[in-house]
């Protein structure tokens, strides 16, 4: 199965892709509960599995050109708001691949130390090796986020920030980091939807946290400050991608398709061995 359904997916990142121009995307219109190049949700869990053999290859290959003199590594940076699912896509589409090769770091509120620096001093710590791929669970965009909207600093500090962000960005492309930028959007009924179910549930309670249901009174706000990371922040070389996300299955198909797309990109090969292989063979040989 799946020849012509996944000849389809080959459509999902012009589908996604927010524009580089302001006004490219207007988040407020979009169908969170679509499925775009997908037939619907329970198709997009059958065809997930169906690239996993590729995206473990592709990785196995950008491993290896780490090891050898490769400087180029991958970033996934993945943004939403609480029940989003950041956590299901750290989960799922990096649950794909060796763990060896991957870099999970997640960014909560600063701690004391890394509130003493500038706000990409923790960024540029967690930043995957060459041959790595990176996964960010929140990242420097929270400090635009939450940080505009619980006003944490004053307006020019964050104003500033949207041009620094595109900054660092350029310079990580530059130095050989391909980056995937997804915003995974889920409607404000399936948030409700999703808070609920962890109340109802022991084992989700622990999932819960009073400060979500501040979270949501701001919906609006939030949405803004989305709709300013979109409009100011997708640059031609690191496009956001927004996924809707109320479907789990859809946005963790969408992510694991766009990632693949990325890995495509970089035309991998296998590393020239700096021996030569006949010689080894013959010494091999001879150790029989
Ligand atoms: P999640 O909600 O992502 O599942 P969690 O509830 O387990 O995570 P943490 O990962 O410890 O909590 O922290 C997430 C919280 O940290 C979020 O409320 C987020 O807004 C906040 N946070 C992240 N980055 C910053 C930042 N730069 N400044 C202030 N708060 C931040």
């Amino acid at each position: 199965m799946g020849r012509k359904k996944l000849a389809r997916l080959d459509g999902i990142d012009d589908a996604l892709r927010v524009g580089p121009e302001p006004g490219a995307f207007d988040l407020a219109g979009m169908d969170r509960a679509a499925t775009p190049c997908v037939k619907d949700a329970a198709t997009a869990a059958e065809l997930r599995p169906l690239l996993g053999d590729e995206l473990a290859d592709l990785q196995e290959r950008l491993y290896a050109e780490g090891r050898t003199d490769g400087t180029r590594s991958v970033l996934l940076v993945v943004q939403g708001l609480d029940t989003a699912g950041k956590g299901g896509i750290v989960r799922h589409v990096a649950g794909m691949m060796d763990p060896q090769g991957l870099a999970i770091r997640s960014f909560g509120v600063p701690t004391p130390e890394e509130r003493e620096h500038d706000f990409l001093w923790r960024i540029r710590r967690a930043l995957p090796a060459p041959g790595r791929i990176g996964v960010f669970d929140r990242s420097h965009y929270e400090d635009v986020l939450v940080a505009r909207v619980k006003e944490l600093v004053a307006p020019e500090v964050w104003e500033a920030r949207y041009d620094e962000i595109v900054a660092f960005e350029r310079d990580l492309v530059a130095a050989g980091t391909t980056i995937v930028k997804v915003a995974l959007m889920v409607s404000r009924d399936e948030q409700y939807k999703r808070l609920a179910a962890r109340l109802d549930r022991p084992d989700k309670l622990w999932k819960y946290n009073p400060s979500d249901v501040d979270t949501r009174l701001q919906w609006d706000e939030y949405q803004a400050a989305y709709q300013a990371v979109l409009d100011r922040t997708s640059i031609p070389e690191a496009p956001w991608y927004v996924i809707p996300a109320d479907s789990k299955d859809y946005a963790r198909l969408a992510v694991t398709k766009l990632l693949l797309d990325a890995l495509r990109s970089l035309d991998l090969g296998w590393p020239t061995p700096d021996y030569d292989v006949d010689v080894e063979k013959a010494r091999l040989a001879k150790t029989r």
